[in-house]
């Protein structure tokens, strides 16, 4: 698999080479992947395997039944852009311990650089446990159901027409390459951020902290998010800010958003 990532940045995929292997393949249906992206970095057989049957189905079902692996998402995303760049961008904001990149989906009718308009900003987070991986799925299927209902349903439109909604599918892209909870630093980043008790409270300072850590806060900072959601794996819960208490110990410690918090998680 390698040799098809040479050359692979955040930023350009080279797909000449697979272009060529692409038209030697006389199965394949360029109609059915126009830019020639999705696949160009997997061989024949797993093409057949892993992606085709599910692709020529609808984007949707593709990302809800394939597990991508960093390389495969980075693809995927910028084939979103291409399909439905009328209503998102796709905006690197920061790389992990390793380089890879963290890239984040911006949807909204007014997706523009910089443009801030008045509308929330709203971000999915997934991915901060690299072996936690159903908020990758959801958070990636939820993008995909947008684009193909926006025309159609009130509710996509809604969310397109007055939030820019953020969709970051792996926050954490080393531990789910290495299949663990950490990064590849062997520190959990759910722990990583400031606490309101510990050090100077939820102001403190980036340094010290991991690089996938300052790329969720600085992200945070740029852009005026009203609310955020982060994804887990491995039991049915819901845990809202500011979940600690000052002495450390376990019990129940109200926000002053108590209400909203409970309200949503319900919805
Ligand atoms: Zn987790």
């Amino acid at each position: 698999m390698e040799r098809y990532f040479d050359g692979l940045t955040s930023d350009s995929v080279d797909i000449s080479y697979a272009n060529v292997r692409l038209a030697e393949d006389a199965e394949y249906d360029p109609a059915l992947d126009p830019k020639g992206r999705l696949f160009s970095f997997l061989s024949r057989k797993e093409r057949g395997e892993r992606v085709s049957g599910a692709w020529r189905t609808s984007p949707l079902e593709f990302v809800t039944t394939q597990q991508l692996n960093s390389e495969e998402l980075h693809v995927h995303l910028m084939d979103y852009i291409d399909r439905c760049g009328n209503i998102s961008r796709l905006v690197k904001i920061g790389k992990s311990v390793q380089g890879r990149p963290i890239e984040a989906l911006e949807i909204s009718n007014t997706v523009k650089k910089g443009v801030q308009d008045g509308k929330p900003h709203v971000k999915l987070v997934a991915g901060i446990h690299g072996d936690e991986t159903a908020g990758r799925i959801v958070s990636l299927g939820m993008a995909e159901w947008i684009c193909e209902n926006y025309k159609s349903d009130p509710r996509a439109r809604d969310i397109v027409d007055k939030t820019h909604l953020w969709i970051l599918p792996d926050m954490n892209p080393d531990g789910y390459t290495l299949r663990t909870r950490y990064n590849a630093n062997g520190r959990d980043l759910n722990r990583d951020f400031p606490d309101q008790f510990k050090d100077n409270g939820i102001n403190s300072k980036l340094d010290g902290r991991q690089p996938e850590t300052q790329t969720i806060m600085k992200w945070t900072m740029e852009y005026p998010f009203v609310s955020s959601l982060a994804f887990h794996g491995g039991d049915l819960v819901v845990s809202y800010p500011l979940d600690g208490t000052p002495d450390g110990r376990s019990y129940y410690m109200r926000s002053a958003d108590d209400a909203s918090f409970i309200h949503l998680a319900r919805e």
